[in-house]
């Protein structure tokens, strides 16, 4: 007989899990704790960008309809991105990578 790691109880060894020293309620709480099943929600906050053939930022905000806007008007702009941060702060940083959301909008503004 071996002990549990966490709360000391006896346990039979696990010769299937033999790295599992823990009583079953112990390894769950564990298991919690490394794989969050409810990952806590996050505000993202959008921007906007519009570029030309090169990939430049032409215009860049959080408004869509401003975007939208631009990318009507402008004679060299070709793509409207949308990236997602996670605050406005000037600490904040980018959250995946942004999205090319081209396609969509000239499909909705036809
Ligand atoms: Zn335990």
């Amino acid at each position: 007989m071996i002990k549990c790691k966490d709360c000391e109880i006896r346990i039979d060894y696990n010769l299937q899990f033999p790295e599992r020293i823990f009583c079953t309620e112990c390894w769950g709480k564990r298991m919690n704790n490394v794989i969050p099943f409810h990952p806590p929600k996050q505000e993202l906050i959008l921007l906007y960008e519009v570029v030309d053939e090169g990939g430049n930022a032409e215009w860049g905000g959080n408004s869509e309809r401003d975007a939208l806007a631009w990318i009507a008007t402008s004679p060299t702009a070709v793509r409207i991105l949308v990236s997602g941060w996670t605050t406005d702060d000037d600490d904040a940083y980018l959250v995946g990578q942004p999205l090319d959301i081209t396609e969509i909008v000239r499909e909705a503004s036809r």
